[in-house]
């Protein structure tokens, strides 16, 4: 084995033995040119790649890292469980504490199943509504997104309620077709959709994540809700990024609207991999071995990720929230004079700790929305913050993640260099 420290011949090496040379798409920079740095060490808010380049990192792991990286506590509660084990293929005490953690602070979670990413949540998640409701359909909205399930990879078909179309190769026609998409936001489709077929869920992110920072109107989630309730179908609340990030009751704690089934991931795991789904007794006594929904994981419940996610838990409190809003407000301000001064029309939004700057003038309330933002721009802009020191998610269309760690030095250093970047790319 050579040992290579250029990130630049990483790379090479990397593009030689896996695809795009990433273990996940957007890794690559596609969407924004230039190569990806090589993450040697992090610790707080800032990552060092094999380069030794510091960044100040705004993607904290897509979301998961809120305690920042390699958090004294959490690396203390990985270590003394290592010591211990790192897998039992039985239950642990760990994952009692967490799913009684995550029941006793959000209100419609009675039982949790742990599994092992986001993806693998919602899409037991989906099985587990229709097992309940005996219907196949479901329906979702543009522009977010639920994982790579092959239901969940669909895309809206020619009409409204009509059958759903592949988002990827390999994505069998029948199985997209029956997920229906409609705009997000938009309530009236969603109730035609669900008056003219029966479905079995009706899965949306409280806030949008996953086509930049989209926060609905209050009336959104609660017409879901109603309409759920009146045809029969379930409300699947995808909290994969907003659980115990929006809120400690999560988006659904926010928005007031109780859910029938709840997805959750990210900083569940302080940082390491799972996910979980969850929901009433009723509900979730269907999933085996209580119920006929089988589902099952050998990783399930892992005990390193039980013990990383109790520890991140456990800072979550009112202050830190407070802390958290109070950054990601002071950082939305400052952008916004930033652009103004530079003379670049920029849309800021952003729902607590997480934000995203839209290069365009209008609301994105949704998809089509977010598609007017200028990407040529946005990729000429990344490039700019990262070499002044700041890494932002390579995509017009992701969430910037603040984390505790993110003090104010790191948003004023990325104030600055916002200022900066924004004045050469003007
Ligand atoms: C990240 C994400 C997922 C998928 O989680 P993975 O752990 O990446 O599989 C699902 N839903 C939402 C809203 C996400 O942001």
């Amino acid at each position: 084995m050579t040992l290579v420290r250029t990130n630049r011949e990483l790379l090479e090496r990397a593009r030689r033995v896996m695809p795009g040379g990433v273990s996940s798409p957007v890794r690559a920079y596609g969407a924004v040119g230039g190569e990806p740095p090589f993450i040697v060490a992090a610790a707080g808010c800032h990552v060092t790649d094999t380069d030794g380049r510091e960044f100040v990192d705004l993607v904290s792991s897509w979301g998961a890292l809120i305690a920042g990286h390699a958090h004294p506590a959490v690396v203390a509660a990985i270590e003394a469980q290592a010591r211990r084990g790192t897998s039992y293929g039985a239950p642990s005490p760990l994952e009692v504490e967490l799913a009684e953690e995550i029941a006793a602070s959000v209100a419609s979670v009675e039982m949790v199943r742990f599994v092992s990413s986001g993806t693998e949540a919602v899409m037991s998640a989906l099985r587990l509504a229709r097992a309940a409701t005996g219907r196949d359909a479901i329906l979702k909205f543009a522009g977010s997104y639920h994982g790579h399930a092959d239901a969940l990879l669909s895309r809206a078909g020619s009409g409204l309620a009509t059958l759903g179309l592949p988002d990827s190769a390999g994505v069998p026609t029948a199985v997209a077709r029956d997920t229906i998409t409609v705009a997000y936001g938009d309530l009236d489709a969603a109730a035609d959709v669900a008056s003219a077929k029966p479905l079995a869920a009706i899965i949306v992110e409280p806030i949008a994540g996953n086509m930049g920072c989209v926060v609905p109107d209050r009336a959104f989630l609660a017409g879901l809700r109603a309409v759920a309730d009146r045809t029969g179908a379930l409300l699947l609340l995808d909290e994969v990024i907003t659980g115990f990030r929006a809120a400690r009751s999560g988006a659904q704690g926010l928005f007031g609207v109780r859910p029938d089934i709840s997805c959750f991931g990210k900083i569940i795991g302080g940082g390491l991999p799972v996910g979980a789904y969850a929901g009433s007794r009723e509900l979730m006594s269907l999933v085996a071995p209580l119920g006929p929904v089988y589902q099952a994981g050998t990783l399930s419940g892992n005990p390193l990720a039980m013990a990383a996610g109790l520890a991140t838990l456990e800072l979550l409190d009112a202050a830190a929230y407070a802390m958290l809003e109070a950054r990601g407000a002071r950082l939305e301000g400052e952008l916004a004079g930033a652009a103004s001064a530079a003379g670049i029309a920029i849309r800021v939004q952003r729902a607590g700790s997480m934000l995203t700057v839209f290069f365009t003038d209008r609301a994105v309330r949704n998809e089509s929305d977010a598609q007017t933002a200028d990407r040529g721009r946005f990729a000429k802009f990344h490039a700019a913050m990262l070499r002044r020191g700041v890494m932002l998610p390579p995509s017009q269309f992701e969430c910037w993640f603040l984390s505790l760690a993110h003090d104010d030095g790191a948003i004023g250093t990325i104030v600055d260099a916002a200022r900066a970047s924004l004045k050469e790319i003007g």
